[in-house]
């Protein structure tokens, strides 16, 4: 939610966006004009990633404005047929696997089976699985400029997994924690389970088979899902998990507070400028020394594992490399 009262309008959130060239005086300007429910051109070049949430120190939400305006007036346009796949997570068919009672549940969002194989094995054996679309948050939306269809089904979203009667849920899109970590309580919806994050929970289970690790001795470069800007706090859990498992995530530029969309969102609107970004993305992985990209967001993964290839990168989703470091 965009805090007007906390705006001093000096202009950071736009001079820090990494999608833009503005300096102070446009940046200011810019987000005058948004204050002042015009439209402005930031509407039509933002690329969506709730950056400017995180830049902005006095935590008036920028980003949430911006949205807000996109909603209202349209922008940024994307082509019905374009939004189709993401609107059909919703009808993907729904299911609930029964687990034993005494662990979390496991939320798959309606985009556990993107990865294949991811939930394989001993790590996830005997949690109740969620999946389908009941249990898909919709927070991705506001990619499209909307905000109004994640707010409507939050209570629904909470409704369903809360009738699984799991008292901790681990959720594996970190679209989901964001909903529940931050805007459910923004919508003024309890949620009456434990939500944990998947990398909370990779983390407790490395620790608890701390004498069963062989270090992977990678150097990586991580992909931040554009969600992880409503719950950056997170990070500090997935830097003892990578220090655990014997892999250096190497300090780039595109990464924690500076990383970069994953060039998605832009796709319908802007072929040419989401490539553009992706190359850029891996580039700097590259000049970083990376061995691979490693990806929380199964979206993330779709979108760059090919240029990533392209230039030599391994690609591993966070779970697989845990996996792999770790024996049962
Ligand atoms: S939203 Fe924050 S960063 Fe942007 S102009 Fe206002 S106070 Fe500055
Ligand atoms: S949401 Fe991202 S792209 Fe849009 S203005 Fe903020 S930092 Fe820039």
């Amino acid at each position: 939610m965009f805090n007007a009262e906390k705006c001093d309008l000096c202009g950071d959130c736009l001079v820090l966006c990494p999608y833009v060239d503005y300096d102070r005086e446009e940046a200011v300007e810019q987000f005058r004009l948004l204050m002042e429910d015009e439209t402005p051109k930031i509407l039509s070049e933002c690329v969506t990633c709730a950056g400017c949430n995180e830049f902005c120190e006095k935590g008036a939400n920028p980003f949430d404005l911006i949205l807000a305006r996109q909603e209202q007036t349209g922008i940024p346009h994307i082509p019905e047929e374009n939004t189709k796949i993401f609107r059909g997570l919703a009808d993907v068919r729904s299911e609930i696997i029964p687990g034993n009672a005494d662990k979390p549940a496991l939320s798959l969002c309606s985009v556990g089976e993107i990865i294949p194989g991811l939930f394989d094995g001993p790590m996830f054996e005997g949690m109740t699985i969620l999946k389908g679309g009941d249990y898909f948050c919709r927070l991705g939306y506001i990619h499209m400029g909307l905000e109004t269809p994640v707010r409507e089904n939050t209570e629904k979203f909470v409704e369903n997994l809360a009738a699984s009667g799991a008292e901790e849920i681990v959720f594996y899109h970190d679209d989901c924690y964001a909903l529940l970590a931050l805007k459910a309580y923004e919508y003024g919806i309890d949620v009456p389970f434990k939500p944990i994050h998947i990398i909370e929970y990779l983390l407790e289970r490395v620790k608890n088979r701390k004498n069963n690790i062989t270090p992977l001795g990678m150097k990586i470069a991580y992909q931040r899902p554009c969600a992880s800007r409503c719950t950056p706090q997170k990070d500090e859990c997935l830097d003892e998990l990578f220090r655990m498992i014997g892999v250096e995530r190497v300090a780039r530029e595109y990464d924690r507070i500076n990383a970069l969309c994953c060039g998605a969102p832009l796709m319908p609107r802007d072929r040419e400028r989401a490539k553009a970004l992706k190359k850029r993305n891996v580039a700097d992985a590259v000049s970083h020394g990376a061995d691979a990209f490693v990806y929380l967001c199964p979206l993330c993964t779709l979108n760059l594992r090919k240029i990533a290839s392209v230039e030599g990168l391994e690609n591993h989703h966070v779970i697989e490399l845990v996996k792999r470091a770790v024996h049962d």
